[in-house]
């Protein structure tokens, strides 16, 4: 019996298997519509195990079954989106499958990762097709953002990742929101270290990352990054570490806003949100908030 199951043996769906292989933090069970790519990935990833010192198996299966027994179920079933498009554009192309997977979890008792996108109105339709508790339901966003932006003030301050936090909330697109007054270096706040134009311009490349991936590479989206991030979440959860980290979630009343789901930082363990931290934000923030819930509910309601 896997810990870990992995919905989707694409891009992202067998890195984070890697990613979690290569931190062994679990044993992964993949699952996938093409008959035999689960499978045949896995099997190339173990025989990198007597090198690497994998301590998990990886392995593929056809069996919603196997699937069900994890603890994790990691969603990146789906298509990606082409250069020039948006994540929105994916809703009508992929909420069948996300409806399709959820159908299959309904008795789920584990934490679910919603990867696919446009996450947010994925992870609400996930919510709302299976009928799990929102808490054990997460969309993979705001993490990402985070470390994309830790990497973009890395780099311009020549300082290494690892000293620097950031939060980034809200939606997942170009309405994200980065807290500055969370974002520091080994505790000094970033703004004592950097012009306001330069922390400016940091955050605008981290809103366009994922863009910038699809537009250079013309053939995917990334999925390195997006990959090591629900690796993260997935260990936060199954090792019950309850971790900080900001994920997807259906909101409950946080700034005024229910039913749609965003990014706020969220204690994570075993049983998925244990505890949502709720950062202080200006009027403006408050405003891309009610926004970006509003485009949520427009995306989720199209026939
Ligand atoms: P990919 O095309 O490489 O892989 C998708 C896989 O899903 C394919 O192997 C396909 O056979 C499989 N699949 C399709 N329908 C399925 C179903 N019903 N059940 C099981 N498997 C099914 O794509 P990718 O690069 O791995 O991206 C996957 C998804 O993740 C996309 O929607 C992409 O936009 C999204 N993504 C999200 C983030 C994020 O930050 N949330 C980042 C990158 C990519």
């Amino acid at each position: 019996m896997a810990n870990i199951a992995i919905i989707g043996a694409g891009n992202v769906g067998a890195n984070t298997a890697f990613f979690i292989a290569e931190r062994n933090i679990g044993s992964v069970v993949m699952y996938d519509v093409q008959d035999g790519l689960a499978q045949g990935k896995a099997l190339d990833m173990m025989e990198a195990a007597p090198i690497r010192a994998y301590q998990y198996a990886i392995s593929g299966t056809d069996s919603w079954d196997e699937v069900r027994e994890s603890s994790v179920a990691i969603v990146t079933a789906g298509s990606v989106r082409e250069p020039g498009s948006k994540r929105e554009d994916l809703y009508l192309r992929n909420r069948d499958i996300i409806d399709d997977i959820a159908h299959n979890l309904a008795d789920y008792s584990g934490t679910v990762l919603i990867a696919t996108e446009p996450v947010d109105p994925m992870t609400m339709r996930f919510v709302t097709a299976s009928g799990l508790p929102r808490e054990r339901v997460l969309g993979l966003g705001g993490v990402l953002d985070s470390v994309r932006l830790r990497y973009i003030l890395a780099r311009v301050l020549g300082i290494t990742a690892e000293n620097i936090t950031a939060t980034v909330i809200g939606r997942h697109s170009d309405q994200m929101i980065a807290l500055p007054e969370y974002t520091r270096v080994s505790g000094v706040p970033v703004s004592m270290l950097m012009e306001q134009t330069d922390l400016e311009g940091a955050i605008e490349e981290t809103r366009r990352a994922g863009d910038v991936i699809v537009e250079m590479s013309q053939r995917a989206s990334s999925y390195y990054g997006p990959s090591a991030a629900a690796a993260d979440v997935c260990q936060a959860v199954v090792w019950d570490t309850h971790r900080v980290l900001p994920v997807s979630f259906v909101w409950d009343g946080q700034y005024g806003i229910d039913g749609v789901a965003m990014s706020l930082p969220a204690v994570l363990g075993k049983t998925g949100i244990d505890r949502i931290l709720e950062p202080v934000l200006d009027d403006n923030m408050v405003a891309t908030l009610s926004d970006s819930a509003e485009e949520l509910r427009t995306i989720s309601a199209q026939a």
